[in-house]
């Protein structure tokens, strides 16, 4: 594994409980999972994620689960499909705990080197392996890896997850020098390595706000926003969430930061013309907002500690590359923060991602054998959407020096199979971000039903522990029972409380006799209305506020499955036709050129992508239906064409 942020960290863990022997190389190993950016996990999607990945038998869960000082459920306002928790963390103690997590695995070891190259089977010059590549006559296979001082590490497979260190260059308003991140290098070296392996790159810029001492912060004049009373944990591992729980406080901009920003916007480095790159657009800096939205008077932003031992508090909302002289200054235009100290400036970041579309599902590259890309290399942002590539890759790397099919999720199963999905079809124009309105299928993908959605894959493939996968197993159980009595026990209504009753509005006279799984079904009833009915075992009186929120997550579970039954089949329906479609797949030997009909575009688009299905095929970026169409004919068309030429060969 080549880096030690969140895809590394999950690449590397699940490689090794996999079995195999793995060395972790990164350049700074007291850095291991540093939050560059937000000390928080978790957020709208985001949280999905995180918890797709904990389902898998991952490590991001767990961690931000024991450093989390703040715990939040997102958009509850909203249905349940979209409902995403959020952790605040302990930075410091998060890069600990994630190193904790890979020093206690087996066959685990972390080395801290640069690396500068991956060794290759053979000096074959870029366009001879492309060459070699079309006619299918000769992959050439990645060896391992090759370490500033000349060592060669020999590897079944390698997984490189640089995060933004590419050829990183650091912007601050006018000035700007080369780093892979605030106080570290960019690795410039295997940044030139990788454009010499022929791979289409392109270049992205991200962004974070400055930081400042609390100590100096006037705090009775911001608004405070508490955690949940009942913190909704990622993990369902965790048991206790053991951090002493803090307050975030939310502020706003005022005339005079507005004023500062729109007067110096030709300084910042976006808008000088410095940074030509693309940015994340929904993760703007300030002064995008300002040109974006010029009619808004203020912005939200929000003042956020950085850990339990530490007076540093995170400005979210406020990135920006402006001179430092002009945050200070925007800083200090804030009621509450004029005496405000900055101990770290905003700044944004230029860097080299390779396209993903030169990877296949497995995230392999898909020219050489053995070589894996996981994390913001691929054009995302974000720990979470790192961290899923990490646990695909190291997977997947895994299975193949194993000689074992690759794992692949779909996009019906999983925020996973949706991520990967994007990525190796559309690309990453600007850096991808997950969000909920990616999913076809929402109401499937729940954060409440991660673990049977993706355990029974995580135990599969050994890396979810007898204990996991016991208490999986006595989830289910609950649910299914709690399930058939809501089905099979009829309604008494004299059994429902008088909170219950006014709900209702009045209109109770013939409730009766109907089962409470139909009862269940109005809006206005709630599962928890009627717990007393069924005799489920409820909490016990002492049961702590995370064992509360555990309780009502797995029964929230059953309602939605019981409230949105007809939703749920029919999006099934639809799901079973989508599969159909993947489940159609185009011959590697196919000849996108000798396809009528199918403009010049087209045919380079699939020429370029190569699509494995009709279904992949489909959602290539301007794909129209009848371009889909055409390549069904011709996969008939083509594929009795090479039958006929074998016979007559025969
Ligand atoms: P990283 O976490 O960056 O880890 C890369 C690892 O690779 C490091 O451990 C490094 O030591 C190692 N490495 C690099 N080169 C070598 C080499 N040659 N040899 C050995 N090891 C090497 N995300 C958001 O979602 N929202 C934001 O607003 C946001 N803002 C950001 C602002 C900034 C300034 C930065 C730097 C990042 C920001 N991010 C943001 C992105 C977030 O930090 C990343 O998405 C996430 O950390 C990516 O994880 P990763 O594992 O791919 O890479």
């Amino acid at each position: 594994m080549v880096g030690g942020g969140h895809a590394g960290c999950e690449a590397a863990m699940a490689a090794a409980r996999m079995g195999l022997r793995t060395a972790l190389f990164t350049l700074n190993l007291d850095l291991i999972a540093q939050m560059s950016c937000n000390p928080a996990i978790g957020g709208i999607a985001k949280g999905h994620l995180v918890r797709e990945i904990d389902a898998l038998g991952g490590v991001m869960g767990v961690v931000a689960d024991q450093t989390g000082i703040q715990f939040r459920l997102l958009n509850t306002s909203r249905g349940p499909a979209v409902w995403s928790p959020r952790a605040q963390c302990d930075k410091a103690l998060y890069r600990v705990r994630m190193r904790e997590q890979l020093e206690g695995q087996a066959n685990l070891f972390l080395k801290q080197a640069e690396v500068v190259d991956v060794w290759l089977e053979d000096a074959v010059e870029p366009t001879h392996r492309d060459e070699a590549e079309m006619n299918g006559a000769h992959r050439v296979r990645v060896q391992g890896l090759i370490l500033r001082d000349g060592t060669r590490v020999r590897a079944g497979a390698t997984v490189v997850t640089t995060g933004t260190f590419l050829n990183g260059l650091i912007h601050c308003g006018e000035k700007k020098y080369s780093a892979g991140r605030a106080g570290e290098p960019a690795s410039v070296l295997l940044g030139e390595s990788l454009k010499r392996l022929g791979l289409r790159e392109f270049r992205h810029k991200t962004g974070t706000p400055p930081r400042l001492d609390g100590r100096t912060i006037d705090w009775s004049k911001f608004e405070p926003q508490p955690g949940d009373a009942e913190p909704t944990a990622f993990s369902l591992r965790t048991r206790e969430i053991a951090l002493r729980q803090v307050q975030c406080h939310i502020a706003r901009t005022t005339p005079e930061t507005m004023r500062l920003i729109r007067e110096n916007v030709h300084r910042s480095p976006m808008y000088s013309g410095q940074i030509t790159s693309v940015g994340p657009r929904y993760c703007p800096s300030i002064e995008d907002k300002i040109v974006r939205f010029p009619d808004k008077i203020g912005h939200q932003f929000f003042l956020e500690p950085e850990g339990l031992t530490t007076d540093e508090i995170y400005v979210n909302g406020m990135s920006t590359s402006l001179p430092q002289e002009i945050q200070a200054q925007m800083v200090a235009s804030i009621p509450g923060l004029e005496h405000a100290e900055m101990l770290r400036p905003g700044y944004a970041i230029e860097y080299d991602a390779i396209d993903p579309t030169e990877l296949d599902r497995s995230l392999r590259v898909k020219k050489f054998e053995g070589l894996y890309l996981a994390g913001q290399i691929n054009g995302t942002s974000g720990y979470e959407e790192a961290a899923a590539q990490g646990i695909m890759a190291g997977i997947n790397a895994a299975l193949a020096v194993r000689g074992e099919a690759p794992f692949h999720l779909d996009r019906t199963e999983a925020y996973i199979g949706i991520l990967v999905d994007d990525l190796i079809s559309k690309g990453s124009d600007e850096p991808y971000r997950m969000f909920t309105s990616r999913a076809e299928f929402r109401l499937h993908l729940r954060i409440d039903n991660a673990d049977r959605r993706l355990m029974p894959h995580g135990r599969r493939l050994g890396l979810v522990d007898d204990a996991t996968w016991a208490d999986f197993e006595a989830r289910q159980e609950r649910a299914a029972s709690l399930k058939a009595r809501l089905e099979t026990t009829r309604l008494d209504p004299t059994l429902l409380t008088a909170e219950t009753l006014e709900k209702l509005d009045g209109d109770h006279a013939n409730l009766g006799g109907q089962p409470l799984g139909e009862f269940l079904k109005r809006p206005e009833v709630e599962i928890f209305d009627l717990m007393a009915q069924v005799g489920w075992a409820g909490l016990a009186a002492d049961a702590s506020a995370l064992e509360r929120s555990m309780w009502k997550n797995e029964v929230r579970a059953v309602e939605t499955e019981i409230k949105y039954a007809g939703y749920l089949s029919q999006q099934q329906r639809s799901i079973t036709k989508m599969k159909r479609a993947e489940a159609m797949r185009i011959p590697a030997w196919f000849d996108y050129g000798s396809v009528s009909g199918l403009s010049r575009e087209m045919q380079s688009v699939f020429t370029r992508v190569r699509p494995l299905t009709l279904g992949q095929a489909s959602r290539l970026p301007g794909v129209t239906p009848a371009a889909v169409s055409l390549l069904h004919v011709y996969i008939e068309i083509q594929g009795r064409k090479r039958a006929d030429a074998s016979r007559l060969t025969a």
